[in-house]
C-alpha cells in the first residue's frame, strides 16, 4: 500500500523580479515528493536554489507558483495567518546562523515558540527541560547564548525547533558554522531525530561527506531537481571520514531569504504575542480576524515610531461592509484610547529600564505604572514589599507565578495583601512590561530564573 507523502510539490517555480529586467528564475518545474520517517538531502552547489526550496516547503517564500502540499495541506491556498499556525505546528527550522536571542537564557530562548501559542508556563518549561536534557544543554540553561560553544549553540536551537513537536525538520546548512566534531555530532543528533522519533527530516548542504546519512539524495542545478539517488544503506557519519572543516566559510554562508526568515524568528513571535496579549487586555468581543488586524497596528506601534492611532479607530468604526468593525465613533475612541495608552507605557518603560537598567528607578517606576494602568491601589503597608517582589521578579529571583503568590498573599504573612482578581491582573500586567525588554531591545538583560 502506498502512503500518502508528507511534502509533495508539483510544478513549483520561484522567481523573483518577475517580468522585470533582473528576473531571476530561482525554481523551475519542481516535482518532487516526501514520505513521512525520510531523511532528505538537497544537495548542490552555492547559488543553486536549496535553500530557496527549503522555505518554499516550510511555506516562507512568497515567489512561488505551483502546487505545494505539507501534511497534506496546501498551501497556497491558505491565508498568511493560517500559513504561520500551519508552520507553527508543523515545522521545526534549523539555520546555519542558530538565530538565537541573545539576551535572553537559554532555557527562555527554547521556550519562545511556545509563548505565542498560548502554552502554560509550566507545561513549556517541562518541555524545554526534557529537551535540554535529551539534547546535553541542561547544565547551560540558564547562561546567554553567547557564553556556549557554537556546537551547544546549536543544540540549543534544535531544541527551539521541537518544542512544539512538530513532525518536519528543515535544516539549512545546520552545521556549516561548525568544526568538525561539532558538526557530526549535531548530524548525528538529527539523524537520531529521524530514526528513533520518527521525524521527517529535509537537510540542506553542499558537503558531499554529508550524503552517506541520507535515504535519498536529491540533486540540485541551476535552480532544477536533477535526479534523486536513492541510499540502499544509509548510515551514521563516521570518524575517520572527516568532514569539511571549511564549509562555513563558502559564499554559501550568506543567507540571501535572510529578510523572510527574520520574520519568523522568535523575537518576532514575541512581539506579535505581546501585541496579542495588549488586546486581550483591553478587549474582548472581536472575532479572531478583527482581532488581528488590531493586533497588527499595536505589533506597528510597539515597534516602529509611527502612530497608528488613527488607523486603529478608523479601522475600528469604519463600516463592515468597507472592510472595518463597524463600531460607534465613541466605542472606537474609547478603545483605541485604551489600546494606545498602554503601548505607550511599554515603551515609556522600555525608555526606563535602557537608561536605569535593574534599579530602584526602575522598580518604582514599575509599581506606580502598575497601579495607576490596573486600578489597584496598593497599601502603604504592603508598598515596601510590592517592590520586593518586583525587584525579586526582575533579578529573575521569581516567575510570574511567583509574582501572583505573593501579591495575593496576606501582608501579614509578608505578602502585598491584593485579593486573587487583582494579584492576577498585576502580575500579567508586570510580565507584559517584561516581554518588551525580554524581546532583546537591550544586552543588559533580565537574569534568568534561578529556581528553574
Ligand atoms: P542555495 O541555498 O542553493 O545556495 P538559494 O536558494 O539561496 O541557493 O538561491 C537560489 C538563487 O536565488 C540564487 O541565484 C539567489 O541569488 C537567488 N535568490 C535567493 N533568494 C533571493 C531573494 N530573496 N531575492 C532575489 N534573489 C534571491
Ligand atoms: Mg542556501
Amino acid at each position: 500500500m502506498k502512503q500518502k507523502p508528507v511534502i509533495s510539490v508539483k510544478n513549483l517555480d520561484v522567481t523573483y523580479f518577475p517580468g522585470k529586467e533582473n528576473e531571476i528564475k530561482a525554481l523551475r518545474n519542481i516535482n518532487l515528493e516526501i514520505n513521512h520517517g525520510e531523511f532528505i538531502i538537497f544537495f548542490g552547489p552555492s547559488g543553486c536554489g536549496k535553500s530557496t526550496l527549503l522555505y518554499a516547503i516550510a511555506g516562507l517564500e512568497r515567489n512561488v507558483t505551483g502546487n505545494l502540499k505539507v501534511d497534506d495541506k496546501p498551501i497556497e491556498s491558505m491565508k498568511e495567518k493560517e500559513i504561520e499556525r500551519h508552520y507553527q505546528k508543523t515545522i521545526g527550522m534549523i539555520f546555519q546562523a542558530f538565530y538565537l536571542i541573545p539576551s535572553i537564557s537559554v532555557f527562555d530562548n527554547i521556550m519562545l515558540p511556545q509563548v505565542a501559542l498560548k502554552v502554560p508556563l509550566r507545561k513549556r518549561k517541562k518541555t524545554a527541560k526534557d529537551l535540554m536534557k535529551y539534547f546535553g544543554v541542561y547544565e547551560q540553561a540558564k547562561k546567554l547564548p553567547t557564553e556556549l560553544s557554537g556546537g551547544q549553540q546549536q543544540r540549543v536551537a534544535i531544541s527551539r525547533a521541537l518544542i512544539n513537536d512538530p513532525n518536519i525538520i528543515l535544516a539549512d546548512e545546520p552545521v556549516g558554522n561548525l568544526d568538525s566534531k561539532s558538526a557530526r555530532d549535531v548530524l548525528g543528533l538529527i539523524r537520531d531525530l529521524n530514526i528513533k522519533k520518527k521525524k521527517t527530516v529535509i537537510l540542506v548542504t553542499h558537503d558531499p561527506s554529508h550524503l552517506s546519512i541520507a535515504d535519498r539524495v536529491f540533486n540540485m542545478k541551476d535552480g532544477e531537481l536533477v535526479d534523486i539517488k536513492v541510499n540502499e544503506n544509509p548510515r551514521f557519519l563516521d570518524e575517520k571520514k572527516d568532514l569539511n572543516e571549511k564549509s562555513g566559510k563558502s559564499s554559501d554562508a550568506k543567507q540571501t531569504i535572510y529578510k523572510d526568515a527574520e520574520k519568523y524568528n522568535a523575537s518576532g513571535l514575541l512581539q506579535q504575542y505581546q501585541a496579542r496579549q495588549i488586546v486581550w487586555e483591553v478587549l474582548s468581543g472581536f472575532s479572531a480576524e478583527e482581532a488581528e488586524h488590531i493586533e497588527d497596528y499595536v505589533s506597528q506601534s510597539i515597534i516602529g515610531k509611527e502612530d497608528k492611532k488613527q488607523m486603529l479607530k478608523d479601522y475600528l468604526d469604519q463600516d463592515e461592509k468597507k472592510g472595518g468593525v463597524g463600531l460607534d465613533k465613541r466605542s472606537a475612541t474609547k478603545i483605541t484610547r485604551q489600546v494606545m495608552s498602554l503601548t505607550d507605557n511599554i515603551k515609556e518603560f522600555r525608555g526606563t529600564y535602557e537608561k536605569y537598567g535593574n534599579s530602584k528607578k526602575t522598580t518604582m517606576f514599575l509599581r506606580k505604572k502598575l497601579s495607576s494602568i490596573t486600578g489597584v491601589i496598593f497599601k502603604t503597608a504592603a508598598l515596601k514589599v510590592v517592590d520586593e517582589i518586583i525587584a525579586d521578579r526582575i533579578y529573575g529571583n521569581t516567575d510570574q507565578i511567583g509574582v501572583y503568590e505573593r501579591l495575593d498573599m496576606s501582608i501579614k504573612k509578608g505578602g502585598a495583601g491584593l485579593d486573587r482578581r487583582d494579584a492576577r491582573r498585576v502580575s500579567r500586567l508586570f510580565e507584559l512590561f517584561l516581554l518588551s525588554v525580554y524581546g532583546g531591545q537591550n544586552k543588559d538583560t533580565i537574569k534568568p530564573k534561578k529556581n528553574i
